[in-house]
Parts: C-alpha cells; sequence; structure tokens
C-alpha cells in the first residue's frame, strides 16, 4: 500500500511517499519512494522533492494555499519525472496519514478521519492555535483532493503521551482548572518517542514490555520522555511545547512569575512575553546570536564565545536534569537514547550530556561516539556502562505511514 505521508505547517507542507503492509512492518522493510517539503506557501512557494536517490527538484512556483501546495506535490509524485514505480495516478496513493500535533485527551491513538474527527481537531484548536489549524488544513484540502475513496488518518504527537499517569499529567495548580478547562500537561513529540522506542526494542530483540529508556529528542524543539513498559510514564513538554528543556528559541522551564514581573518592568503585553518565550529565548536568547547548534558550537571553539558556550552549557546540563530524574521516575532506565537534528548528528553535545552523568553509571565510549556516521544507529557507551546511550535517528514519517495502515487495514499499532 502507497502512503502520502503530510506534515502541514503554518506555510510548509512536508510529505513522504512510503510504501508498506504488513509484511513491511513484520521485516522493518517499508520502502520511503520520494518525499519533500513545500516551503513558503501562500507566495512564491519553494519546492524540493526528491524520489529515492536521485537528485533532488527544485523550483519556485506561486502555490496560494494548503491545496494548492497538495496539488503540486500530487502532480510531482504521480509524474514520469518523478518516475515512481507503480505511482502513475493518484489513484495508486491507497491512504494519506497526516500528522496532527494536539489530540487533546479525546484522541489517544492513530484515528481514521471522518467528520467527527475533523471537528474534534477543530475543538483542540485552544490548545494548540498555532498548529492544529495548519494540520486541519492538509486535512481538508486532501480529502477534497482525493475525495472520499481513499482513507485518511490522524497520527497524534500527543498520543504516546496518553499513558502518562495524573500525578506526571497534573500541575500544582487548583484542581478545578483540569476539570474546567483541561489545563494539563500533555507532551509533545510522541511520534519521534514512540518511535524511538520502538527500533530501541528492535535493535536489542526485547519485547515491549522489558523496555525502560530515557529519550531524548533534540533538535529546534527539544523533549525528554521517560518510557517504562513501552509505555510514556512523563515527558518534558507540557500544556504546550514551551516547558520542559532549553531549545532553539524556547525557554522551556521558567518560574511563571518572570511573566508578571517582565510586563511591570518593561511595560509588555502577555502575547509579548509569550513570544519572547517561545521565540526569541532558549539558543537564541541566551547567546544573543544563533538558535542553531551547529553555529554555536563553532562560535565557541574558534571564537571562544563566553555566551556561546554558556547557551550550551545550560542546554546540557537542563538535558542531564531531565535524563537524571527520569532514570529515578522509571525506577532505573536500561539507556539513554539520543535523537533528533542535534542529538543524532553532534557528538559533542552527546559527550557534554553524558559527562555529568557517570552517577548513574552511564562510561560514554568516546571512540564510538565520534565515530558514528550521519543517519546510523549505534551503541555510545562502553562495554561496561552499566547505563547504556545510543543514537538512533528518528523516524517520525515511518509510524504515521504505518498507522495509516493499519487503520486502514484493520490491524493494530503493536508499536
Ligand atoms: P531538527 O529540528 O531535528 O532538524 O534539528 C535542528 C538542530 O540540529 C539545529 O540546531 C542544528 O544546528 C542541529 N544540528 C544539525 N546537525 C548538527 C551537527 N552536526 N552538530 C551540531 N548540531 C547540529
Amino acid at each position: 500500500m502507497n502512503i502520502l505521508v503530510l506534515n502541514a505547517g503554518s506555510s510548509s507542507l512536508k510529505f513522504q511517499v512510503i510504501a508498506t503492509d504488513h509484511k513491511a512492518i513484520d521485516a522493518d522493510a517499508d520502502v520511503c519512494l520520494a518525499r519533500g517539503v513545500v516551503e513558503r506557501v501562500g507566495s512564491l512557494a519553494l519546492v524540493t522533492f526528491q524520489a529515492g536517490d536521485r537528485a533532488p527538484h527544485k523550483e519556485e512556483v506561486p502555490l496560494r494555499d494548503a491545496r494548492a501546495a497538495l496539488e503540486r506535490v500530487v502532480r510531482w509524485v504521480i509524474s514520469p519525472e518523478a518516475g515512481i514505480a507503480g505511482v502513475r495516478s493518484a489513484a495508486d496513493i491507497h491512504a494519506v496519514g497526516h500528522r496532527v500535533v494536539h489530540g487533546g485527551e479525546r484522541f489517544q491513538a492513530s484515528t481514521l478521519i471522518d467528520g467527527a474527527v475533523v471537528a474534534g481537531i477543530e475543538d483542540c484548536v485552544e490548545l494548540a492555535p498555532l498548529h492544529n489549524p495548519a494540520n486541519l488544513k492538509g486535512i481538508r484540502a486532501a480529502r477534497e483532493l482525493f475525495g472520499p475513496g481513499v482513507p485518511q488518518v490522524a497520527v497524534f504527537d500527543t498520543a504516546f503521551h496518553a499513558t502518562m499517569p495524573e500525578a506526571a499529567y497534573l500541575y500544582g495548580i487548583p484542581y478545578h482548572f483540569y476539570r474546567r478547562y483541561k489545563i494539563r500537561r500533555y507532551g509533545f513529540h510522541g511520534t519521534s518517542h514512540r518511535y524511538l522506542a520502538y527500533r530501541y526494542r528492535r535493535m536489542l530483540g526485547l519485547s515491549k514490555e522489558k523496555v525502560n529508556i530515557v529519550t531524548l529528542h533534540l533538535g529546534n524543539g527539544c523533549s525528554a520522555c521517560a518510557i517504562k513498559a513501552g509505555q510514556s510514564v512523563n515527558t518534558s513538554m507540557g500544556f504546550t511545547p514551551l516547558e520542559g528543556m532549553i531549545m532553539g528559541t524556547r525557554a522551556g522551564d521558567v518560574d511563571a512569575s518572570v511573566v508578571e514581573y517582565l510586563s511591570l518592568k518593561e511595560g509588555l503585553s502577555l502575547h509579548e512575553i509569550m513570544t519572547i518565550l517561545n521565540k526569541e529565548s532558549g539558543l537564541l536568547g541566551l547567546s544573543g546570536m544563533t538558535s542553531d547548534m551547529r553555529e554555536l558550537l563553532a562560535e565557541e571553539k574558534e571564537n571562544g564565545d563566553r555566551r556561546a558556550r554558556l547557551a550550551v552549557d545550560i542546554f546540557c546540563a537542563r538535558a542531564r536534569r531531565y535524563v537524571a530524574a527520569y532514570f529515578a521516575e522509571i525506577g532505573g532506565a536500561q539507556a539513554v537514547v539520543f535523537s533528533g537534528g542535534i542529538g543524532e548528528n553532534s557528538a559533542e553535545i552527546r559527550a557534554r550530556v553524558c559527562a555529568g552523568l557517570d552517577c548513574l553509571g552511564l562510561r560514554l565510549d568516546e571512540r564510538r561516539n565520534s565515530a558514528l556516521k550521519r543517519g546510523q544507529a549505534g551503541l555510545i557507551s562502553t562495554p561496561a556502562s552499566r547505563l547504556k546511550a545510543y543514537v538512533i535517528p528518528t523516524d517520525e514519517e515511518l509510524l504515521i505511514a504505518r498507522d495509516a495502515y493499519r487503520a486502514v487495514a484493520g490491524r493494530r499499532s503493536p508499536a
């Protein structure tokens, strides 16, 4: 079955076409036939498409909205230029899987989309005003374009964390705010953490119940997840993705009193302060320079920049704090798993996070850590290390494709 995986953002549309079925899933032999991104949707869009290992197709073309972007994607996917075997018309796309950021308390698993599900995702817009409307545009565009004959499946970023116990998801604020408004911690990056737990157990040949690990998704957005018996029992993002770790531009954990104090001192509105905490803080705010970890590491090394070092040190210390907290929360973890753009690619950050974790029995193998190639999964701790460390490149699209396949084929998701 050919699944179109869509991730619709406010001005971008990312996609993959993945061939999968139950045999491919069992053998881990799903195939990514094509991938791409449309950026700057709504103006002169920048399109980058790639089929297999062939040279990417790039173009600039005016695309008015999500529907126009999706039409461009599908036109290319079925074109002779893309040359994807077995995909020659829109009828060769058998289902569409959508990444949806917020499923609230209602959506605890991936779901076939019908009118009621669309309405349910609309109800969650209040909780994710930046993300869910964009996801909904992608869903509406795909339903219009493909018609009722092609099933559509929503895969929620929050769903993996639906297993968090009350003690992990409630804030220490009056309980009636949870009852009235569902103010609680939801967690995000769920599909990534779920993939990491799945890949880890496949690498080690473990059953799901035997998986007790801390996963670190370190990219522009960062989150940690405590996974016990294969299930999320805590995660660092909360009511929104703002909570938790230091990120590219997000502050992570901050005493809420800072909001009032800043408002008084600078005469800023709540909205302006939230913009600062979401878009001008984190690595960018601390360094005063960039949110890009590569640039910060280069600045630190080449120019000895103090603020770049500070930003990186605080980033690593916060990551370490979550590893230690979650190690305790799951009663001792087997491994820490690094993923995301930073976690997968930066041996230095991995080393700096692990440096303070010898008290938990983690001994990094410097050689293994630095020898790991881009895109490679592998062990980076020493054989004697009690707490292991791994790098596993994440693959959210794969799980979205598999969930879409399973929802269509009526199979339950084991991962
Ligand atoms: P993501 O959001 O997962 O795409 O991750 C983006 C982040 O990964 C950015 O901060 C990049 O600077 C960072 N990144 C990518 N490659 C490297 C690298 N080789 N070393 C350090 N950071 C990297």
